[in-house]
């Protein structure tokens, strides 16, 4: 039962991406199509441009091809495995992954606040997720400046943080001191393929799934962010609370929360 859950999630996933995935497919055969046709009619009388046009139909396919090898590997991923985790033990186990990740040029601050605090997650998917926002730092330091990545606790009133019913959370932020958004950008970052990042560097991806994975814990994300300001993004997670056991909240043991 729990692996047909487990199953059913990630369908979910992948149904909420389907249309925005159709959509965008579309619009690249819709270049690639284009192309051809109007190299096919100039191939004779000026090459020159045929040429142009084929340039333009092959940069098409290539985003189409980028596309399908990323959603690939997405539908090739493990299964998930909720289970109960430190925040602060995962980006302990996590720092010289990210240093490797971002290079030597950036300078990385942890502030590890949350204390024993658990989160229900699936550990790879919330790796995954805190990589992906470290890799969106470092492209927006153009490989200079201080990501800052920290967890704390946070008692949240019903309302305060979007949709977040009243309880206790672990608020993981990664903050950098890069190029900011615009308010355009802001406001689209979510949507599933918008990317500012040339091809083959971006999929768009990376934020619209860390949006379904944080929705799908019941938890919020937020985002901080202005043009030479640099960035900060929020992940809110629910405190983990054990079912039928006296709604107990998890609280490792030092022990389990350090190693
Ligand atoms: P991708 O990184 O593949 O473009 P994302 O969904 O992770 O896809 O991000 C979408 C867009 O949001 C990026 O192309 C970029 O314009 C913007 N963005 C994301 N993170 C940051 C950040 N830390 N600083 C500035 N802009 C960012």
């Amino acid at each position: 039962a729990e692996e047909s859950l487990r199953q059913m999630q990630k369908m979910e996933a992948v149904g909420q991406l389907t249309g925005g995935i159709a959509h965008d497919f579309n619009n690249m055969l819709a270049v690639v199509v284009g192309g051809l046709e109007l190299a096919r009619r100039k191939l004779r009388e000026e090459p020159a441009d045929a040429e142009r046009h084929i340039d333009n139909a092959m940069e098409g396919a290539n985003r189409a091809s980028a596309l399908t090898r990323r959603l690939l590997a997405f539908a090739r991923s493990e299964p998930l495995l909720p289970s109960a985790v430190s925040a602060d033990k995962l980006i302990t186990g996590m720092v010289d992954l990210i240093d490797r990740t971002i290079g030597d040029q950036i300078r990385v601050e942890l502030h590890k606040d949350a204390g024993g605090w658990a989160i229900f997650v699936d550990r790879h998917q919330m790796e995954n997720a805190i990589l992906n926002l470290c890799v969106n730092a470092r492209d927006a330091m153009e490989g200079r400046g201080v990501l800052t990545i920290s967890t704390s606790r946070a008692t949240l009133t019903e309302g305060e943080i979007g949709e977040c019913p009243e309880g206790d959370y672990v608020l993981l932020s990664v903050g950098d001191s890069g190029c900011g958004m615009t308010p355009e950008v802001l406001a689209r970052v979510f949507e599933p393929f918008f990317t500012t990042k040339p091809i083959g560097k971006g999929t768009g991806l990376g934020l619209s799934q860390i949006f379904g994975f944080v929705r799908q814990c019941q938890g919020e994300i937020r985002i901080l962010s202005q043009p030479g300001q640099g960035t900060q993004v929020q992940l809110f997670l629910p405190r983990r609370i054990v079912e039928g056991e006296g709604s107990a909240p998890v609280t490792l043991s030092p022990a389990e929360a350090e190693t």
